[in-house]
């Protein structure tokens, strides 16, 4: 890029990181505004069984509905979260919304969180599952905790002993969008995984007839059925890829497909509402 500028690199470059800087800054204040303003929702998304369909679980995923620029993807917001520190407040906005709303399912299927890398080290973490948990009345076994590889990339002993702390508490832990990144087998071996979601980019790729993503699926189901822990396919759109991931034997399917993260009560449960006060002024 820096070449197709026609200069240096550091005249192309630098103002671009500062106007990137920049942007970074004024999405951090925005998202400030967002937490005294109800801005911030949580959508829940079904997981179902390859075979039959089954709801077995929804997966809380939060939303952002800016007043301005409209609806911001996690992708861009979430980044800016983990930087400023505001990942601990909204992380356990997240944990005490999530455990209180699957407490009210009749259908009592789990409740899946996604968990930040950030939020991982220290104590507060499981004493935010352990206090959503007791305030909810929701039982251990119905929340599943979702976290990426990159949970072990600072090989942190105290990563490590909080992932230990929060299985002790009798939640599940789930390894997000497997076969992303770094993808290392060896994590697999340092925490106690109760499931493994297999990336969506391997799900479309397998079913366009890529062979190495599907050898890839492949492998992760065999290492997975060794270490007898479950699987989910993320990402399934079309009946074909559904078919395609229940002959390999996968457990459990995730996609439009099935539906879309949808809000169960509209208009309700936004971060700044009493409960997120309550959950905070402890
Ligand atoms: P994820 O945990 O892997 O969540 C699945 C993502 O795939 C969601 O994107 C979901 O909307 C999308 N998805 C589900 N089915 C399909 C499909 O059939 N096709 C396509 N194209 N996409 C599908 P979303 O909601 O944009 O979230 C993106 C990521 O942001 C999540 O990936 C997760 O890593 C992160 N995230 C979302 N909510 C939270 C949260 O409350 N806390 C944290 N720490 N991260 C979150
Ligand atoms: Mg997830
Ligand atoms: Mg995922
Ligand atoms: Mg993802």
């Amino acid at each position: 890029r820096a070449k197709a500028a026609g200069r240096g690199g550091h005249a192309f470059f630098e103002p671009a990181m500062r106007k990137a800087a920049e942007d970074h800054r004024l999405l951090e204040n925005e998202v400030r505004k967002a937490l005294q303003t109800n801005a911030m929702r949580l959508a829940y998304q079904p997981i179902v069984t390859a075979r039959g369909r089954r709801l077995v679980a929804r997966e809380a995923l939060l939303r952002w509905r800016h007043p301005v620029r409209g609806d911001i993807a996690p992708h861009v917001f979430i980044p800016v979260i983990e930087d400023s520190g505001l990942i601990h407040q909204i992380g356990d906005w997240v944990i005490h919304e999530a455990c209180a709303e699957a407490a009210h399912w009749e259908d009592e299927v789990h409740v899946a969180v996604n968990i930040s890398a950030a939020q991982l080290p220290g104590d507060r973490l499981a004493d935010t599952v352990l206090d959503a948990l007791n305030r909810s009345g929701l039982d251990p076994k119905r929340l599943e905790l979702e976290v990426t590889e990159t949970v072990f990339l600072g090989e942190d002993a105290d990563t490590l002993a909080s992932l230990e702390r929060l299985r002790e508490l009798g939640v599940r832990l789930v390894l997000d969008d497997f076969g992303q990144g770094y993808s290392s087998f060896g994590y697999l071996s340092r925490a106690h995984f109760s499931k493994i979601k297999i990336d969506q980019n391997f799900v479309r790729q397998a079913s366009a007839g890529d062979r190495n993503s599907l050898a890839i699926i492949q492998g992760i189901l065999a290492l997975a059925n060794g270490l007898g822990v479950e699987t989910t396919a993320e990402g399934v759109e079309t009946a074909e890829q559904a078919g395609l991931m229940r002959n390999l034997g996968i457990d459990q399917l995730q996609g439009f497909l099935y539906g879309r993260p949808e809000f169960v009560e509209p208009g309700t449960n936004a971060i700044g509402d009493a409960r997120f006060e309550a959950a905070n002024a402890s």
